[in-house]
């Protein structure tokens, strides 16, 4: 069947090498918005053939990082819907059997090269090019030496004379001259095969219509394309994407520990705002919009609006983001997300966490900021009284101690603990007792907090705190400032 008639199938292929850098997942999160969009089906694929990189735990952080990230794979290891196992390990008997039919199909050769012959091809900068030594052994020699059990690779037959050519979906018209492919070792010694000739199997045998990932693949197309030719397959076609960069020169590496998707959760990201934000990298809606949510990004993906040149990845731009998405919520939705960070702030004291959520919702990008932010909650100790100090308010510490003295009255005889009540107390009783509001509710600020910056004015600060842990702040105060009169 042709396969720009059949139903779209995707896929993602990741290696577990290492954590999920945020270039691999936006690789998966455009193949996933691509088939989506296109009511196709989206393919999750585990590529670990390279068992010396493989890292232990990789593979479940693989399946973490989507659930987390909300790309759900139509078919995968957990999930075979007849074209298993997506698990490359568990396909290994394929490859040895696809590589002696590309044999018989001309495509392929049998290779006997030792380890020191081909170590003599090497040129000045010790990279060797293969010179095709093996490639037009008889049949019967080869049949000979395997049966004497010499040992063999599977080699690349490039046809000779030939430019290999494709429109990449991003990047246009790709070609390379067939002079310029190595015959490439396919199946290596060990029966094993390599990237290149794994990547040709599997994503035939899986009926990919569309192969999108990083353009570090671009310009080895060519050289895949052909052995889809020798195979007599049609080809999937390509969408290549640039690297997302860390700055003007490197890009985002999971060698140096870059941008992980798990690190960025854990600093109180949500998963819906790095996944907008990386959709971005890379890619524009034709309105340009910027918040999006993963059900618009999929309505608005467009190939058209994919970039070819890189994209620098931007902290500042994505905790932006974030705060957009955080003051977007309900209340409800908020203290969701954030309770756990205020119970880190507050330990075991029992403050109202819904009130300190209301507070806290407009104040923050990253959940990451509650626990500094509420520092004040958990820990009230001798501050440094120079902060009563206010020339354009008139406050200074006596101004302040009878500021704080008057407050502690005032609040004493509050008894509905809230906002409005607490305003209303302290305007009244401030005029009563001839001070300025504004003067006692800076000095109030202060002395409830201990802290130069508070995450709200006197009021919010003391309706958090509750009316007992005030009262004993505004003495705690009063009492500092006594002994500085
Ligand atoms: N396993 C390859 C990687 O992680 C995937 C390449 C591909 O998508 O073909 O880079």
């Amino acid at each position: 069947m042709d396969k720009m008639t059949q139903n779209v199938r995707t896929r993602f292929a990741p290696s577990p090498t290492g954590f999920m850098h945020i270039g691999n997942l936006r690789t998966g999160l455009y193949a996933y918005l691509f088939a989506k969009r296109n009511g196709g089906t989206f393919i999750l694929r585990i590529e670990d053939t390279d068992q010396e990189r493989k890292v232990e735990g990789a593979v479940g952080m693989i399946y973490r990082t989507l659930a987390t990230a909300g790309i759900s794979y139509d078919e995968g290891p957990d999930k075979d819907a007849g074209y298993g196992p997506y698990v490359q390990t568990e396909r290994m008997g394929l490859y040895k059997q696809y590589a002696e039919k590309l044999v018989e199909l001309g495509g392929a050769y049998y290779c006997f090269c030792d380890k020191e012959r081909l170590e003599g091809l090497k040129d000045a900068n010790g990279v060797h090019t293969y010179d095709k030594h093996c490639r037009n052994l008889s049949k019967e020699e080869v049949a000979r030496r395997i049966e004497a059990g010499e040992p063999y690779v599977i080699r690349q037959k490039v046809p000779e004379g030939v430019v290999s050519e494709y429109e990449d979906m991003v990047f246009g018209k790709i070609s390379v001259d067939s002079a310029d492919i190595e015959d490439g070792v396919l199946l290596k010694s060990d029966g094993l095969p390599t990237y290149n000739f794994a990547n040709v199997v599997d994503d035939h045998l899986m009926n990919i219509t569309h192969v999108i990932r990083g353009t570090e693949y671009l310009s080895s197309t060519p050289k895949y394309n052909l052995i889809y030719d020798a195979f007599g397959w049609n080809r999937p076609r390509y969408m290549h994407l640039p690297p997302i960069m860390k700055d003007a020169t490197r890009k985002l590496s999971k060698r140096f520990g870059d941008a992980n998707f798990e690190d960025f959760i854990a600093k109180g990201y949500l998963p819906e705002a790095i996944v907008n934000y990386i959709a971005l990298l890379g890619w524009c809606p034709k309105d340009n919009r910027e918040k999006m949510s993963m059900d618009e990004m999929i309505e608005a993906f467009d190939v058209d609006g994919v970039s070819h040149s890189s994209s620098i990845f931007d902290e500042t731009k994505m905790r932006w983001l974030n705060g957009e998405y955080l003051k977007a919520m309900t209340a409800e939705e908020f203290y969701s997300v954030a309770e756990k960070w205020i119970d880190r702030a507050i330990g075991e004291n029992k403050y109202d966490k819904k009130e300190i959520a209301a507070l806290m919702q407009t104040r923050v990008d990253i959940l990451g900021e509650i626990p500094e932010k509420l520092a004040f909650l958990s820990e009230f100790k001798e501050y440094d009284l120079n902060m009563y100090v206010h020339q354009k308010m008139k406050v200074d510490k006596t101004v302040a101690f009878n500021a704080v003295n008057a407050a502690y009255e005032i609040l004493t005889d509050v008894e509905d603990w809230n906002d409005e009540a607490v305003k209303e107390s302290i305007k009244q009783g401030s005029e009563q007792r001839g001070i300025k509001s504004g003067q006692v509710m800076f000095s109030m600020r202060v002395a409830l907090t201990g802290e130069p910056v508070t995450p709200g004015g006197a009021i919010e600060m003391a309706v958090v705190l509750g009316k007992e842990e005030s009262l004993r702040r505004l003495k705690f105060s009063a009492q500092l400032l006594k002994e500085a009169q």
